[in-house]
């Protein structure tokens, strides 16, 4: 062959966090390798605190097309899907562009970098040696997985949220588990058990993957379906999927597995309906954050004793 250098064409759009998942999402089954989400608003610091950046910075999507017999069907099918997209949201032009092996070799690393939530928790690509500060929380997922890359401000709120009531020996709920990234970080906050459920297989495989990825597996448990499978009482259960869904979720009952809840995936115009069907349900309101147009509550559910023992109650 003339050509033994394997060229690559490189597609980018630059986009705002909400949208970089879905793109990354359609554009997953056309393009090889995975999709990299590059966070750009760092001034040039790679990993920071999230609570100081802008909440909707630019990230930048990038994936990559081999340049060989499949690139016309790749390419259409990464232009039907973001069309798709637009019929929901206007997705930004792609801008593509040739690479040749060795730089996409180098762009393909360097695009994806940690990622900080919270007070200490770092999302780390697995073939990066995280740079770690004594006492960090870091978790390994790999991209191109199911939604849950950290850069979604729902799953950072989450994610800080977790982070402020997770104790040692806590038993945890996480419904539409995604990539498994809330559930890993409850174990890896010392969660006893951790169950992570997903409708969607796709997001089972990829969580499953995860959980192995990041050690926890003894105490992580990932099954496809939603939240009725669930056993008994849960210190913790997180929901972050949509207002909607949420509030089926508690009008099926959802309220009576658990004692604090933390639902996001609820744009702030939505905050009120959410928070009604949630006292309906029999839960409180004791914390509300936001972050860019999204919300994050934590509920608790009323007690109808006057226990005073709220141990972690593993056994
Ligand atoms: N927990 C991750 C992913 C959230 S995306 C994060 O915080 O980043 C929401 C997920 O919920 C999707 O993976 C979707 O498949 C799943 N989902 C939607 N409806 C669901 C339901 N009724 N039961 C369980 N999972 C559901």
């Amino acid at each position: 062959m003339a050509d033994s250098i394997q060229h690559w064409i490189e597609l980018a759009i630059e986009t705002d966090s909400e949208l970089a998942e879905a793109i990354s999402e359609a554009i997953y089954p056309y393009v090889e390798g995975g999709v990299a989400l590059e966070q750009i608003n760092f001034n040039n610091r790679i990993a920071d605190r999230w609570e100081e950046e802008t909440a909707t910075g630019p990230i930048v999507v990038r994936a990559y097309l081999p340049r060989d017999e499949t690139l016309e069907e790749r390419r259409a099918g990464v232009e039907r899907a973001l069309s798709c997209l637009n019929l929901i949201r206007p997705v930004p032009q792609p801008a593509w562009r040739d690479v040749a092996q060795a730089d996409w070799a180098e762009a393909w690393k360097t695009a994806f970098k940690p990622v900080r939530l919270g007070q200490s928790i770092l999302i780390c690509p697995s073939w990066i040696e995280a740079e770690s500060q004594p006492g960090d929380i870091v978790l390994t997922l790999d991209p191109g997985m199911a939604f849950g890359t950290g850069l979604h401000p729902t799953t950072q709120l989450c994610a800080a949220a977790i982070e402020e009531r997770v104790q040692p020996g806590m038993r945890v709920l996480d419904v539409g588990t995604g990539s498994g990234i809330l559930s890993i970080l409850a174990a890896k906050l010392g969660a006893a058990s951790v169950l992570g459920v997903d409708i969607d297989e796709e997001a089972v495989r990829a969580a499953r993957d995860n959980v192995t990825r990041n050690d926890v597996s003894e105490r992580v448990t990932i099954a496809l379906g939603s939240w009725k499978q669930a056993q008994g009482d849960y210190d913790i259960v997180i929901a972050n999927i949509l207002a909607g869904v949420i509030r089926r979720l508690l009008q099926e009952g959802l309220g009576k597995t658990g004692r604090t809840f933390i639902f996001s995936g609820i744009l702030d115009t939505q905050a009120e309906e959410v928070k009604a069907g949630a006292r309906a349900a029999g839960l409180q309101i004791m914390d509300q954050k936001q972050r860019a147009d999204w919300i994050c509550l934590v509920c608790e559910r009323e007690q109808t004793t006057s226990h005073k023992d709220h141990g972690a109650g593993g056994k």
